[in-house]
């Protein structure tokens, strides 16, 4: 990240890592808290709520990053930080309803599908505006910006032109709704982190690069 910053003239401060640690066990999760890394960002509930119940004692802002479904926005409305993977308004109308008052505002990303690939969640480009601007007005969320998955591109030009388009789009609603904080770009994995961030990411969400290949099952 400090090597892609220089490289492309970015600021390091205005970009953070999300340490991805879905199928990863608790352990390398408090290994990764104790050297100072604090958000986290997992995939399937379940396995979430294990772990959160494990770690507890450490002040881990969770973000939730994989698909949703309807009939488990209670309990990521009750458990988790971010849901950076909103893409669709009755999943947004049931997490801001579902939000205990106790908390502050459930903070979201909408998820966009840049490529509008059929296998991939996420809104697309031409119905972005209309979901963000039926969003906002909800009371326990806040809209912070946008999360994507392009399709896998190998060269860095074509990486970063991707990125750009999810930049645009973020400029765009930053204009169309000048009255909420869009600071979040949430784009660039290991694969594609330089690009993402030569395009502006403020968020890259790292999960092999940091912890390893994942294992297809989750007993190791
Ligand atoms: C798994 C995952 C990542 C991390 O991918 P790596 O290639 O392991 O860095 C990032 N974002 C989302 C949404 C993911 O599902």
């Amino acid at each position: 990240m400090q090597h892609a910053c220089e490289q492309n003239q970015q600021n390091r401060d205005g970009v953070q890592l999300l340490a991805v640690s879905k199928t990863r066990p608790a352990e390398q999760l408090r290994a990764a808290f104790a050297c100072g890394q604090y958000r986290f960002g997992e995939n399937y509930l379940q396995e979430a709520l294990d772990k959160q119940l494990q770690l507890q004692d450490l002040a881990i802002e969770w973000h939730f990053i994989g698909p949703i479904q309807s009939n488990k926005t209670r309990a990521l409305a009750e458990h988790f930080d971010w849901v950076e993977s909103v893409d669709r308004l009755k999943i947004a109308r049931r997490l801001s309803e579902q939000r205990p008052p106790n908390l502050p505002p459930l903070q979201i990303c909408l998820q966009v599908n840049l490529d509008n690939e059929a296998n991939k969640a996420g809104v697309s480009l031409d119905e972005l505006s209309a979901l963000a601007a039926a969003i906002t007005p909800l009371p326990n969320l806040q809209l912070r910006g946008l999360m994507a998955i392009p399709a896998k591109r190998e060269g860095f030009e074509d990486q970063k032109a991707s990125f750009l388009r999810l930049k645009q789009a973020l400029n765009e609603l930053r204009q169309q709704l000048p009255q909420t904080p869009l600071d979040t770009l949430s784009m660039g994995m290991s694969a594609d982190l330089e690009a993402a961030i030569a395009a502006g990411s403020t968020q890259v969400r790292i999960g092999t690069d940091l912890f390893g290949p994942r294992d297809q099952k989750m007993s190791t």
